[in-house]
C-alpha cells in the first residue's frame, strides 16, 4: 500500500498489506478484549477518551503535516480537524455516561420499566481519506466509550493517519484489541463482515462503496450505518444579505479543497438577486489562494488523487458541453500536482453532472429559480440528502424552507457544518443512521428493555 503527496505525485511511503493471517489476529484480539472494555466501569473509558483528546492537541503539528502530506488538505485545515477531534473526545468523554445511564420508562404499580445501553460488541468502521482523523474519530468517540471495540478500515491512500490513529489509543492507554487497523484494500472487506466475531459496520464514503457495504452487512443480519455522498443545495432568498451569502458560499464549496461530503453543491437562486449574487460568488471564487497544502495562506489545496482531479474534470466538460456557461475555471493547472482551480458553472441543465452527481471538488453549479417554491423543487430535485443551507433576512421564512429540505440537516444563514453536540447523517442516497450528539452514541448498543416485575 503506498501512499502518495498530491502536491507533487510522488510516493511517500510503501506500507505492507496486512494478510489473512495478520486479519485473522486482529479479529482475535478484538474478540478476546471485548468482554473485559464492556465491563470496565464507563468513567475509565471516559479517561482514556480524555487522554486521546489531550494526545490530539499535544501531536497536532506531526499529524497536521501528516494529513496535509498524505491527501492535500490545506495545513490550517488540518489543523482545524485535529482540533474537532480533540473536542468530539472531549464531548463524549464528559457525557457519555449521561447518554448511557439507564432510562426509566412509566412504572406500572408493581414493576419497574426501563433501558439499559449494553454494547454490541466489534464494530468496523470503513473509512473515507477525505477528512482521514475526523471521520475515524467521530466514530471512535462515543462506539468505543460505549464499550464496543472498533477495527478501522481506512481509504488505502492514507495509510499513514490510519496507524497514526492507531498509535494514539495505544498510547493513551487503550487495552490491546480495543482499537486496531486493518491495513486492506476493500477486497478483504467482505471476509471481515462475514466473521461471526464482527458484529456492527458503519462507512462513510460513496454510494458505490456503501451499496456494497450495505449488501454484505444485510445479507449477514448486522447492523450497519450509511454516510455517503451529498449534493447539498445553498438556497438564497431575495431578502437575503448577499455579501455574507456569497462569501459563505464559497468557503462552503470549496472547504477541503472541495472534497467534503456537506460541502454546499448546487447555489439556488431566486431571480431577483441571481446577476448580484453571481457576480459576488465569482470573485470570491476566484480570489481564492490555490496552492502549497503546506503553506499557511493556501485556502483550496491539489485534489487528493489524480483519478478523483480526472473524474471532477470530466463532470466540469461534461456540463459544459450539455450547456453550462464556464464562469471561472474549469481546467487543472498547468504544475506538478494534482490542483483544480474553484469553478463557477451557471445554469447547468439538470440533468447534466453538475446538477445529477455529487461533484467531489472545487465545482460550484449556479441555478436561476423565479421563487421560493421553484427553490425547494430544484432543492429536493436529488437522488441524495445530507445537508442544506437557505439564506434569508427573514427567520421565519428560513425555517419553513428548512423544514421542507429533504435532507438530514439545514442551516439557515450557515453553511453546513458537522458539531459533536448536533446529530449528524442523511436522508435517501446519502444514507442512514447518525452520528454524533446522543443519538450517534445509542446506534451500536443494544437498546435493552428491562421489565422488574
Ligand atoms: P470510496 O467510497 O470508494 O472509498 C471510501 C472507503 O470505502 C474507502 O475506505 C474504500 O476503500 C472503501 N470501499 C470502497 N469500495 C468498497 C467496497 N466495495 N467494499 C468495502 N469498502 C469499500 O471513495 P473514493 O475514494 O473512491 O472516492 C470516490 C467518490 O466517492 C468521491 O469522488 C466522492 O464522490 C465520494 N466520496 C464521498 C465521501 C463522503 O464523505 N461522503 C468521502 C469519500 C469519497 P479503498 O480506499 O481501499 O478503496
Amino acid at each position: 500500500m503506498d501512499s502518495h503527496n498530491p502536491a507533487t505525485g510522488e510516493r511517500l511511503e510503501t506500507y505492507d498489506d496486512h494478510d489473512e493471517g495478520d486479519i485473522e489476529d486482529i479479529l482475535a484480539s478484538a474478540d478476546d478484549a471485548f468482554e473485559s472494555w464492556a465491563e470496565t466501569p464507563i468513567t475509565e473509558r471516559q479517561q482514556l477518551l480524555e487522554r486521546a483528546g489531550e494526545l490530539l492537541r499535544e501531536r497536532e503539528d506531526e499529524y497536521a503535516e501528516l494529513i496535509s502530506e498524505e491527501m492535500g488538505k490545506p495545513i490550517a485545515e488540518s489543523r482545524a480537524e485535529l482540533e474537532k477531534c480533540a473536542w468530539v473526545c472531549d464531548f463524549y468523554a464528559e457525557r457519555a455516561d449521561e447518554f448511557l445511564a439507564d432510562e426509566a420508562l412509566g412504572s406500572e404499580p408493581h414493576s419497574r420499566t426501563f433501558v439499559s445501553y449494553e454494547p454490541l460488541g466489534a464494530v468496523l468502521a470503513v473509512m473515507p481519506w477525505n477528512f482521514p482523523f475526523w471521520q475515524v474519530f467521530r466514530f471512535a468517540a462515543p462506539h468505543l466509550t460505549a464499550g464496543n471495540v472498533g477495527l478501522l478500515k481506512h481509504a488505502s491512500n492514507v495509510p499513514g493517519c490510519a496507524l497514526a490513529i492507531e498509535e494514539i489509543f495505544r498510547d493513551a492507554g487503550y487495552p490491546e484489541g480495543v482499537f486496531s487497523t486493518l491495513l486492506a484494500g476493500s477486497d478483504a472487506i467482505e471476509d471481515v463482515i462475514a466473521d461471526d466475531r464482527l458484529d456492527a459496520v458503519t462507512l462513510t464514503g460513496s454510494e458505490g462503496a456503501g451499496r456494497a457495504v450495505a449488501e454484505q452487512a444485510g445479507s449477514e443480519l448486522k447492523k450497519h450505518v450509511l454516510e455517503l455522498g451529498g449534493s447539498d443545495p445553498f438556497v438564497v432568498c431575495a431578502d437575503a444579505d448577499l455579501e455574507a451569502a456569497a462569501e459563505t458560499a464559497a468557503t462552503a464549496r470549496t472547504i477541503n479543497s472541495g472534497q467534503s461530503c456537506i460541502a454546499a453543491k448546487r447555489f439556488i437562486v431566486v431571480d431577483e438577486v441571481y446577476d448580484d449574487f453571481l457576480d459576488r460568488f465569482v470573485s470570491e471564487m476566484e480570489s481564492l489562494e490555490v496552492g502549497d497544502p503546506l503553506a499557511s495562506d493556501t485556502d483550496v489545496g491539489p485534489q487528493a488523487r489524480e483519478d478523483l482531479m480526472t473524474d471532477l474534470h470530466e463532470q466540469v466538460e461534461e456540463s459544459v458541453a450539455a450547456g453550462a456557461t464556464l464562469e471561472c475555471g474549469g481546467e487543472p493547472l498547468d504544475r506538478e500536482g494534482y490542483y483544480y482551480p474553484p469553478t463557477v458553472l451557471s445554469e447547468p441543465p439538470r440533468d447534466s453532472p453538475a446538477a445529477d452527481e455529487e461533484v467531489f471538488g472545487p465545482a460550484a453549479a449556479v441555478f436561476r429559480v423565479e421563487d421560493d417554491d421553484e427553490a425547494i423543487e430544484l432543492a429536493n430535485d436529488t437522488r441524495y440528502g445530507l445537508g442544506g443551507s437557505v439564506w434569508t433576512e427573514d427567520l421565519d421564512r428560513g425555517e419553513r424552507l428548512a423544514r421542507e429540505i429533504e435532507a438530514g440537516c439545514v442551516f439557515v444563514n450557515e453553511l453546513v457544518k458537522s458539531d459533536p453536540r448536533l446529530p449528524f447523517g442523511g436522508v435517501k442516497a446519502s444514507g442512514h443512521g447518525r452520528e454524533l450528539a446522543e443519538a450517534g452514541i445509542h446506534e451500536f448498543v443494544n437498546r435493552k428493555t428491562v421489565w422488574v416485575q
